[in-house]
Order: structure tokens, then sequence, then C-alpha cells
């Protein structure tokens, strides 16, 4: 029996300090990946490099000297920094060195025997409650520690690569894992800029089931295509096609025998290609530069990838083995999917989808079928999190590859997720935060908007849509409480200042950067911090019109932030308490006008001292003082929304959003 997670890791309190000494046995190709990641997370971590080859262990720390030296060359890290990170890394060939660790992580060779021998020294060697954890790609939990004498401590954190790099990390919530080890390692990951993902303790676990058999049917296709045709046509799912992906990996990880393992368990079906025996580097084309494909060999390919692609899904969710949602942001995050499998699904409609399951299923005897209702498998929140802890209920905007920025879905998720609360008893009150620690919420996609770049009453309209989660925020009897774990910028400090309370942890902070885009704040920010805050007017003038950053310590001390917290566990008590402290004492934003100082003459420059668009300011500077006129709250934030169609038809608009687009600086010096 497993127990009850929280869907947001950082929720749980820490029930173990940081680990001080880590070891990682196997200084092969993932290894060294792991600890680079590990010794960037834990300042002052002392590590060391188990392997039984010498020149491995020499290798790897040549590797993490490398990245090291590349982060500080692109001014990722200071050299201090790096330095500091090189320090305390040591490597040993023999297993008495892991003695004094609180945690081991295996990335040995692929191999039962040989990881169930290293458990069995590993555990002769280590204190009872040292954590040990296995990077194994394919072998069950409950097989590689059947022998441990203490397996509540044990378990599989299965990393993609680059390790370094790529956020996610599957965690196996296996029968004799103890739940606070799962709790704690899920946090641990997610509080050092990780996506940990619980699955349950199938061969494979989640997404390489995905992975190894999207790779399997790629090279059974090899009989009707090539692999540069498999691979272009792959292009429309994928950022990069199955065989390119394989030679970045020499050719073919370790399908043959994690398909092995499967079709051992699982039925002939899975067998590797056998082509994976003898070919080491595949003849294919690049990401982006697709070979010109027959329709009827397209059709073929495309229809048994996604065939497989969604047999994978509805085993996975029928089984249990992953969260849909979970799924699909592993498929995006971890193996460069370009949408996730059930967002595929939602698109292809179901009649699509049973074509393709069952033109797989005839093709590929014994490949899973769907066993329910298509309608039956899609997440009931794709971008959100929803915990109820006692009497509040935690919303956490979770979109870790957009420092959780907001879009129509997640809006409307948020929306819907409130409502649902709203009118249940039991249900006081609710918090909204951010996953991870970087940000709450980095803005607003841009979305739909360049399409409406010209069309004023298009883009009041768009404004005016964006907000109805707001504007319902506005009217609630339940308080809403925003934590802010991280940064909030433009739409997601909007979303933050229509909360009824705002609490935040040290460091986070807050910033309105569209003046830099050449557009404006259209759904609140040039309103509502006026009539809530007026004493921090002259702060929010510089926020908005010269995109001035506003610390949380300084928004504490304004009366913008209610409660500043030392760490996250503190920000969530606050939070709840806070939501408490509202219940049945929501005060509404004041609704009557209020008096605004002038704003400063200054040319038109952002606090940084890029050059700003002279027009939108003058926009700015204007809708902000006719809100403050307006003699109602829904009046001023019209205000808002009309100014939002005017900055529209702005040459700087244009060019603002072109540059954005096109990951250049904007020229304002042209348009004015
Ligand atoms: P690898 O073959 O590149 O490296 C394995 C290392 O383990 C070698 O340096 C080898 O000398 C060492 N080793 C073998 N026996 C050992 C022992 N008894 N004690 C200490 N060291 C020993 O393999 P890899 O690709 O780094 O994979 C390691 C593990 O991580 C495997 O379980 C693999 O399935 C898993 N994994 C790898 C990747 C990846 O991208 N490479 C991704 C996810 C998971």
């Amino acid at each position: 029996m497993t127990a009850v997670r929280l869907a947001n890791p950082l929720l749980e309190p820490a029930s173990r300090s940081l680990p001080r000494h880590v070891a990682v046995i196997g200084a092969g190709t993932i290894g060294p990946d792991i600890a680079y990641y590990l010794k960037s997370a834990v300042p002052g971590l002392r590590l060391t490099l188990v392997d039984i080859r010498q020149e491995a262990i020499d290798a790897a720390a040549a590797r993490l000297r490398e990245y090291a030296d590349k982060a500080v060359a692109r001014g990722k890290l200071a050299a201090p920094e790096a330095e500091a990170l090189l320090r305390d890394l040591d490597g040993a060939t023999d297993y008495d060195a892991v003695g004094g660790c609180d945690w081991v992580l295996e990335a040995a060779t692929e191999d039962l025997a040989l990881k169930r021998r290293i458990f069995a020294d590993v555990e002769a060697r280590v204190a009872e409650d040292a954590m040990i954890t296995s990077n194994t790609s394919s072998l069950p939990a409950a097989r590689i520690f059947a022998g441990l004498k203490h397996p509540g401590r044990a378990t599989v954190t299965h990393f993609f690569a680059p390790a370094w790099r790529n956020p996610v990390v599957e965690v196996i919530d296996w029968a004799r894992a103890d739940p606070a080890l799962v709790a704690w390692l899920r946090r641990f990951f997610a509080a050092t800029g990780k996506v940990p993902l619980a699955t349950a303790d199938a061969p494979c676990f989640m997404l390489d089931r995905v992975f190894d058999n999207w790779c399997n049917e790629a090279a059974m296709l090899l009989e009707c295509a090539t692999a540069a045709e498999i691979d272009s046509v792959a292009g429309e799912f994928v950022h990069a096609g199955p065989f390119f992906v394989l030679n970045l990996a020499h050719g073919n990880p370790i399908i043959v025998e994690t398909n092995t393992l499967q079709a051992g368990e699982e039925g002939d079906h899975y067998l590797p290609a056998p082509i994976f025996r003898s070919v080491e580097c595949w003849a294919t084309c690049a990401p982006g530069r697709p070979v010109a494909v027959a329709e009827a060999t397209r059709a073929r390919i495309r229809d048994r990838l996604l065939g497989v692609l969604l047999s994978q899904t509805v085993d996975i969710l029928d089984r249990g083995i992953g969260e849909a949602a979970d799924l699909d942001l592993g498929c995006r995050a971890a193996l460069g999917f370009k949408r996730g499998p059930l967002e595929l699904m939602d698109a292809l409609g179901d009649a699509e989808t049973s074509r393709l399951l069952e033109r797989l299923s005839r093709e590929r005897p014994g490949m899973p079928v769907a066993k329910r209702p298509l309608a039956a498998y899609p997440p009931r929140w794709r971008h959100v999190l929803v915990d109820d802890l006692g009497d509040v209920r935690v919303i956490t905007l979770r979109r870790p590859e957009a420092l959780n920025a907001l879009h129509d879905e997640m809006t409307g998720e948020i929306l819907d997720a409130i409502r649902a609360g709203e009118h249940d008893a039991g249900i006081a009150g609710f918090v909204l935060t951010g996953y991870g620690t970087k940000a709450f919420c980095a803005g607003a996609d841009i979305g739909r908007f360049p399409s409406m770049l010209g069309d004023a009453g298009a883009s009041v309209q768009y404004a005016r849509a964006c907000s109805r989660l707001l504007v319902h925020l506005d009217a609630m009897r339940k308080p809403v409480v925003a934590a802010l774990n991280g940064m909030a910028l433009g739409g997601g400090f909007e979303l933050a200042m229509r909360c009824h309370a705002l609490v935040a942890v040290k460091g986070a902070w807050m910033q309105l950067p569209e003046v830099t885009l050449g557009i404006l704040p259209a759904i609140g920010a040039m309103v509502v911090p006026y009539r809530r805050w007026p004493g921090a007017a002259a702060v929010f003038h510089g926020m908005l019109v010269r995109a001035e950053r506003l610390g949380a310590e300084r928004a504490h001390e304004l009366g913008i932030v209610d409660a500043l917290a030392e760490d996250l566990d503190a920000l969530f008590a606050q939070a709840l308490a806070r939501a408490h402290a509202l219940a049945g004492r929501v005060e509404p934003i004041p609704d009557a006008p209020v008096a605004v100082p002038e704003f400063d003459a200054a040319p038109a420059r952002a606090a940084d001292g890029r050059v700003l668009s002279a027009t939108v300011v003058g926009v700015i500077e204007q809708a902000v003082r006719a809100a403050a006129a307006a003699p109602t709250l829904a009046a001023a934030l019209e205000v808002g929304y009309e100014a939002f169609g005017r900055v529209a038809c702005t040459a700087a608009a244009r060019e603002g959003i072109a540059a954005f687009l096109e990951r250049r600086q904007p020229d304002f010096g042209a348009t004015g």
C-alpha cells in the first residue's frame, strides 16, 4: 500500500536534512552527469565517485571540470562558484569509500545480478538510515532491492540524459519503500530544479516504456523506409527523430536489454528489433532538415509511430504506472515530444485515436489496446496540481518548462479548481503557488496576441477574456492567498495582486516587463495597485514605465506582501494561516477613484538603461491616470483593456513582439 502523495512535492515538510556525503557508483555515461547535478544542487556536498575502473573516475573528474569551465565561460557560474562546486569531489575503486555516506546512488551497468551485488556491498558499509537509490532504466525496484535488509530506505531514482540538465527524474513508489523516503526524494528534486514524477514499479517504469518502444517501432519500420525518412516523419511530433537521438547514445543505448526484459515479462511483441545488435551509427538527417517522403510511406510511418505512442499511453494509464498529466509533462520535458500523448489524443479525436490503435494491434499483435472508453484517459488537471491541506485547497501552477507561465488553458483550470472548491463547505480558502523554487509565474504566454496586432477591437476583447479569472477573484467571498515561491512577472504578478493576501519567500521578486516589449500589462496592473496600495503608487509607476523590479522584502515594507517567509516550509505555513485568518473577512478592492502622483518627465528608458517606446510609455501614463479617476473598479479595468487595444495598433508593439519572437532586442528608437 502506498501512502497518499501530495501532488506538489514541496508542500511536504522535509523529513530529513540535506545529504552531506553522497556516493555515485558507476562513473560511466550518466554517473558523472548526476554527480554534476548533485554538486550544483547542494552547496558544500561531499561527493565520491566509485567505479571499478580508475580511468572512468579520471575521465569523470575531467568531465566535471569541463562542465564547470563551460558554465563559467557562458556566464552561468562565477569562477569561485565553479571552484566550490569542484571541491570535496573524490573518486574510489574500493567500496569502503561509501562508508560514511548518507545517500548512495548507483548508476553502474544495467545488469540485475551486478546491481544486487553492489547493493549488498553497499548495505554492509552504510548506516541503517542511509538512502540507497538506483538509476536503473528498467529493472524493477522489487527485484534489485530484494536482498536488502532495510529495503524501506531504497528506491529507484531514474534520471534522463543529459542528467545535469534534463529536468525529469522518475521516483519509483514501490511496495516496500518507506513513503517518507519517496516524499523526501520528490521534495529534494523539486527543490533543486528537477521535475520528479512518481511512478509505479513496472519494468522500464513510465517514460522509458514510451521512449524504448518508440525507438523500437522506428527500427521495425526500417523494412519499409530509411532512418532519415522515419526521422523526418517523426519530426511532426518530436524535436529530434528516434535515430538521431539513438546516435547521441552511440547507436543503441540499452533498448536491446530493456525490450528483452519487457518481452520476457509481457510478450514477444516487445522483442527488440534485431538490427539494434549490428548498428552503432544510423544514417539519418538532423532535426529541422527533413528529407522528402512518399505520401504512402509517410502515412504508414506516421500511423505506426503514433500507434505505438498511444498504445503505450493507454497501457501506462490502465496499469496505473503513472499519472496522465505527468506522462504528458515527462514526454515533453524528458523525451523531447512537442506535445504530450494525451494532448495529441485530444487533438486527434476519438475516431482517429481508435483507428491508430486498431491498426497497430492488427500489424503488431499483442500491443496494448485501450481497456476503457477513450474519454476516461485525459487528466483532470493538465497544468495545475490540486492538493487539499486540511480545509485549504492549494493550487500549484505547473508548467516548469515555461516557468509556470499562464495560458488560456491553465487560467481556465485555475478557475475551475477554485469554482469547484467555492461551493464545497469543506474548503475554507485557497492558496495559489508555483511549481518549484524559481517562479511563481513568469507571466502569460504570448499566445494569440501576435495575430491581433493592429486590431484594437480584438485586442480589447482578448484582454477582457484573459481577465475572467481575475474578475472572479475580485468577487469571491472565500479567501485566495498568493504564496510567491519565486518570481512573479507580468500576468503572474497581475494574478498575485488580485489574490486577497500575498505572502512571499525571501528573495522572491516582482516585475512588469511588458513595456520592454512595446506593450503594457492590461489585466489590472495599471489599476489595482493604485486602489489597493495607494501609498506605493510611485513604486508602481516605476514598475510600469521602467520595468523596475520589486523585491519581496521591499514589497513587505510597503504592505503589498503581507508576510515574508524564510523558506518554503514557512511560506506554505504562513499562506495557510492567512487563508484561515481571512475566512469570512475578505475585503474587496476599493471601488472609489484614487489620486495618483505625477510620473516624472524622464526619457523613456528601462531601469537597465534600454531605450523604451515613448509612445507606449505615454499610453501607460495616460491609462493609469484615467483608471485612477474612473468611478468604479470595473470602469477602471475597462480603461486598462482599452489601452491595450491602443497599444496593439502601435509600431512599437509590432517591433517589440517581432523582436521577442526573433529573440533580438527591439529597436524603439525607430518606432517612437
Ligand atoms: P555505462 O556503461 O556508460 O557506465 C557504467 C559504469 O559502471 C562503467 O564506468 C563501469 O565501469 C561501472 N561499473 C560496472 N560495474 C561496476 C561495479 N561493480 N562497481 C562500480 N562501478 C561499476 O552505463 P550508463 O549509460 O552510465 O548507465 C548506468 C546506469 O544508468 C544503467 O543502469 C542505465 O540503465 C542507467 N541509465 C542510463 C542513462 C543514460 O543516458 N546513459 C539514462 C538513464 C538511466
